[in-house]
């Protein structure tokens, strides 16, 4: 098993730093991988990570839910370009960065979503994606 990052991730980085195998990674270029992303070999589920996400995006990979009732208000993000996320994010991250996701959309409260969709992604992040790309650590410890 492993932990999954779900499109509720805003990038805010709170995780990476309880990570006792340094096995979260921000997704490189942005646009095309908006998350943060867990190494699935790597990650020893521990579960530290949880409970640092401000948005509550981080679920066992048993655990994520395919009916995901939204209270409102949340932002789901998606890679650049995908149908029916229009919506601009902008924030600050855990390390005092600028965040801007030009392709999220505000989740209505009751609204239903199913992460076990994003599951496969963070596989796919370190099989055929960038993985733990060059400069990842001086982007999350600046
Ligand atoms: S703490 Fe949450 S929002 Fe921030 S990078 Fe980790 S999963 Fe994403
Ligand atoms: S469960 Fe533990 S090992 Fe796995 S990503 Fe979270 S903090 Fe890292």
């Amino acid at each position: 098993m492993t932990h999954i990052i779900t499109s509720l991730c805003l990038r805010d980085g709170g995780c990476v730093d309880v990570c006792p195998v340094e096995c979260i990674v921000p997704g490189n270029p942005q646009d095309k991988y908006p998350w943060y992303y867990i190494d699935p070999d790597t990650c020893i589920d521990c579960g530290a990570c949880i409970p640092e996400c401000p948005y509550e995006a981080i679920f066992t990979e048993d655990e994520t839910p395919d009916a995901f009732e939204a209270s409102g208000g949340e932002y789901q993000s998606m890679p650049a370009g995908t149908p029916g996320f229009d919506t601009a994010y902008e924030g600050e991250n855990h390390h005092g960065q600028e965040v801007k996701l030009s392709s999220t959309k505000v989740l209505e409260a009751g609204e239903v979503v199913d992460l076990t969709a994003d599951i496969q992604p963070n596989y796919d992040f370190f099989t055929s994606g960038p993985g733990y790309w060059d400069g990842w650590m001086d982007y999350v410890n600046p």
